[in-house]
Order: structure tokens, then C-alpha cells, then sequence
């Protein structure tokens, strides 16, 4: 019956009510039963007849409670019947189409949501978002990382998270007028961290394009911790700006020498001396060139070590033969304490005479005439040997034995250049000892010597655990 449902009610009532007399009329004129039992009687059977009925017609509307029941319990009636094509039974049949839309987009957006939750965590950069008020609505764990943020930041002003104006200024003028912007970020209390920032409006409209000038409904920053980065740049140019120094100074004598000697000098009592000194830097830069290509060399990734066994007694023995006559110039005594023909290392023979070569050279130059150098050797445990160089030379201040492994680091720069050194031997030394899977470091007393330590493996290191890149 397609009825309305008013319509259907007043049809009830009027049937009810006829049926109601029907009975009670013939009960009464045709039975003879008194009124009042036949009241009673004809209500007894018409008030289950009209629940009955009644029933069938609020079918819908509590079908309609149960899909709202199991919506706000999160959950669709997919295949609920609708019994009735009346106004109840069609709402009822549209609320049920809503929920299961309802339902799918829920799954939707929170499908989205772990989507947009899994990438978040797992990028690198940090990403702030705020809402259209400039508050923040959430800040990825990269960010907090990075900025080492521990307290609850939702709803507070970037501001007070991170204190910088730019930010600030940045975020803002994402939000009123749409703009985006990239910037750079020092934070000195951070360990000095350098961020590149990424500051966008989010757009008011569903497709995502705004118009620049229009505000926006919040704004995302993305931060790129670039701080690695701006180090090795600074390691760079250091670098570039050293080697351009060093070179610079022997060019320019040789320069000024070739120069004074072409001008006739040549023929003069001081040309063979200005010859010497043009000789003198000219080794100066081979060495330099020498040294920076070994450093090269070491840092290439086609460096390997021809692993073998050494023993250390005889690899001191060669080494000392090559600084005999720089130590016999001196009248300075080399020492080496009896060393097991069984202590033996594993290492690259000619990596390892330089280390010994570049320690034993620098003992002969920092210590004056008729010093006194050792060498020693101890097993540390059983993967280790422990070697030591000390000299009773100059010594090295306190507050540059920590520096003095860095390229191009000299404690007093003209002594270094006016010995030949080039203020790389060290460096090279520390990157071949790491090579080899050892550590290298110095004790010293100003004025009563140095001691250098480093260590090497007994055994090789594997292939697979060869650092040939230090
Ligand atoms: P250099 O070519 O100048 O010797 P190195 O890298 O070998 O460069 O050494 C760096 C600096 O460390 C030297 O300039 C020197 O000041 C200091 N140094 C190294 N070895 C010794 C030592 N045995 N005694 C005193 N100072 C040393």
C-alpha cells in the first residue's frame, strides 16, 4: 500500500473504530451480552489486532533508529530490508544509503590519514603545520629531533616552539597573503644546526590552487637539516683556501728568485744561493703535491690494502735505515726496545712504513740536537698492538693536541715550513692507521717531548670490514 504515512493512520483509526463497533454491536444486539462485558470483550480482541498493525506501520522508524544506532557505533546496515515505500520507509532506505557513503568515506579519509601518518614518520625532514589562527596543529618526530622539542607544542604559537622571527614572519605571511617562502635557519643553541626552510600556504580551495594574496588555511614549513652539508662546504673551501696558501708562498719565491736572477743576478756572487733557495721551494711544492695526492689516495674509493704479515721487527728495521741520516745530522739517538720476531701485524708494507716514516720524521724534527727517540711495541689484548714513538723533543701546548691530526694544522707554522713540513704528514698518518682498523693519538708536555700512539690489528680485517675509506 503506498499510502502516506498521515493517510495510513487515519484509514487505521477509522478501520479500528469499525471494526470496534462491529464487534461490540454484535455482541450486545446479537449475543445479548451486557455492554460492559461486551466492551470488554470487543477491546480485548481489537488492541492486539491494532499493535499488530501499528507495528508493521513504525517498522520503519525503528529500523531507522537501529542504522542510526550502528552509524554512531561506526558501523553500516548494508543489507537492512526497507519493508514500506512510504515517506518513513523511503528515509529510512536514504539514511541507510547515507551511512554506507558515510562509511566509505570514514575509511577513506582514515585510510588517507595512515597514509599521510606513515609518510610524516618516516621523513627525514622536519614538517610543522599550522591551522589558519598561525597555532600549531602538529609537528612531525623528525622535527622534534632535530630541535630537540620534548613539550607539547599542539595549539601554541611557532614562536614559542621555535624561536626565531623569520619563521614566524614566514608562516604568517603564508597564511594572510599566500606567499611562499625558502630560507635559510642557523640555530647556535642546537649544536649550531643549519635548516634550509620551506614555508607554503595550504590552499582555501578543494583544488588545491589559491591565488597568491589570498589567505590560506594554514600553512606547512618543512625543514631540511643541512647542517652536514654546510660542514663539509666549510671543509671545502678551508681546504681549497689552504692549498691555494701553501702553494702560493714557495711560487711566489721561486717567482721573485727566477725573476731577481733573469735580471742578472745569475752572473752575481748570490746566484748559486738564489738557486739553492728557487731548489729549496720547488721541493717544498713537490712534497706539498706529493703529500695532497697520498691524501687523495687514501680518500678514493679505488684505495685498497695489500693485507699481509708483517713482523714489526723488521718493518722498524727498514724504516730506521730511511731516517738514519736525518737523525745522524742531528746526533739524535733512535732507541727500539726488543721486539718478539713473533709480533707480527697485519697491514699494507708500504702504508704502514709511512706511518712510521711520517711519526719518526716529525720526532727528528721537533726535537733538538742530540735528543733521544724510542720505539716500543706492546700486544693489547689479543687483536691489537700497540705501538709508541717519544721523543724528548719541543712538545705540543695542550690546546693543540687535539688539532693537530687536521690537515694543514701547524702548531708554530713557520718552524714546520722552515723543517720541510708541509702540515699534512699527521693527516695522512691518521687516515692510514683508520684504514688499517687502528687508532692513532699523542700525549705531550711542552718543552719535554711527545709520545705518539697507534694502534694495529693483529689479524686482517676482512673484505667486508676493510675501512679503505677512513
Ligand atoms: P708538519 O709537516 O708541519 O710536521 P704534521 O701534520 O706532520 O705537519 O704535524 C702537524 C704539527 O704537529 C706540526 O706542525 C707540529 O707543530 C706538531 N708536531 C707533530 N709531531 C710533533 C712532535 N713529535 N713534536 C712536537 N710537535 C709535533
Amino acid at each position: 500500500m503506498n499510502l502516506p504515512f498521515q493517510r495510513k493512520l487515519i484509514v487505521l483509526f477509522i478501520f479500528l473504530s469499525f471494526l470496534l463497533l462491529l464487534i461490540q454491536g454484535y455482541l450486545v444486539y446479537g449475543l445479548k451480552i451486557s455492554f460492559l462485558l461486551s466492551s470488554l470483550i470487543s477491546v480485548g480482541i481489537v488492541t492486539p489486532l491494532a499493535y499488530m498493525i501499528l507495528r508493521y506501520f513504525t517498522q520503519p522508524i525503528r529500523e531507522m533508529m537501529d542504522r542510526v544506532k550502528r552509524l554512531t557505533g561506526s558501523k553500516s546496515n548494508r543489507d537492512a530490508h526497507v519493508y514500506s515505500e512510504d515517506e518513513l520507509g523511503r528515509l529510512s532506505k536514504s539514511i541507510g544509503e547515507m551511512g554506507t557513503q558515510l562509511q566509505k568515506k570514514i575509511d577513506e579519509v582514515s585510510k588517507e590519514r595512515d597514509y599521510l601518518q606513515t609518510i610524516l614518520k618516516g621523513m627525514v625532514e622536519g614538517v610543522l603545520v599550522v591551522d589558519e589562527r598561525g597555532r600549531i596543529l602538529m609537528v612531525n618526530d623528525a622535527l622534534r629531533k632535530i630541535l630537540s622539542l620534548s613539550s607539547e607544542v599542539v595549539d601554541k604559537a611557532p614562536l614559542e616552539v621555535i624561536r626565531n622571527a623569520e619563521l614566524e614572519e614566514a608562516i604568517r605571511e603564508a597564511i594572510q597573503k599566500g606567499k611562499s617562502a625558502a630560507f635559510e635557519l642557523s640555530f647556535p643553541s642546537s649544536g649550531g644546526k643549519t635548516l634550509e626552510v620551506n614555508v607554503v600556504g595550504i590552499s582555501p580551495s578543494p583544488e588545491g590552487i589559491g591565488q597568491e594574496g589570498e589567505k590560506r588555511k594554514g600553512a606547512i614549513a618543512v625543514f631540511h637539516d643541512i647542517s652536514r652539508l654546510k660542514e663539509l662546504e666549510k671543509i671545502r673551501q678551508d681546504f681549497v683556501a689552504n692549498v691555494s696558501h701553501e702553494l702560493r708562498t714557495p711560487l711566489t719565491t721561486i717567482k721573485g728568485y727566477t725573476e731577481t736572477l733573469l735580471d742578472g743576478a745569475l752572473k752575481e756572487e748570490v746566484g748559486p744561493r738564489f738557486l739553492q733557495v728557487i731548489q729549496k721551494h720547488a721541493d717544498r711544492l713537490t712534497k706539498i703535491v706529493e703529500d695532497l695526492l697520498t691524501l687523495s689516495k687514501i680518500e678514493s674509493k679505488e684505495f685498497y690494502l695489500k693485507w699481509e704479515r708483517l713482523p714489526l721487527s723488521g718493518l722498524i728495521d727498514d724504516v730506521l735505515d730511511f731516517v738514519k741520516e736525518a737523525a745522524e745530522k742531528k746526533k739524535i739517538s733512535i732507541s727500539r726496545s726488543i721486539l718478539p720476531s713473533s709480533l707480527e701485524v697485519m697491514g699494507d708494507r708500504s702504508y704502514l712504513e709511512q706511518v712510521f716514516i711520517n711519526l719518526l720524521d716529525n720526532a727528528i724534527k721537533y726535537t733538538h740536537e742530540t735528543g733521544e727517540i724510542s720505539i716500543s711495541a706492546l700486544e693489547k689484548g689479543q687483536r691489537e698492538i700497540q705501538v709508541v714513538i717519544k721523543d724528548n723533543g719541543i712538545g705540543i701546548p695542550k690546546e693543540d693536541l687535539s688539532r693537530i691530526f687536521e690537515r694543514f694544522y701547524r702548531v708554530d707554522k713557520g718552524r714546520s715550513q722552515e723543517l720541510g713540513g708541509t702540515g699534512l704528514g699527521l693527516s695522512i698518518v691518521k687516515h692510514l692507521v683508520q684504514a688499517h682498523g687502528g687508532r692513532v693519538w699523542a700525549e705531550s708536555k711542552l718543552g719535554e717531548g711527545s709520545t705518539f700512539y697507534f694502534t694495529l690489528p693483529h689479524i686482517a680485517l676482512d673484505a667486508g670490514q676493510n675501512p679503505t675509506k677512513p
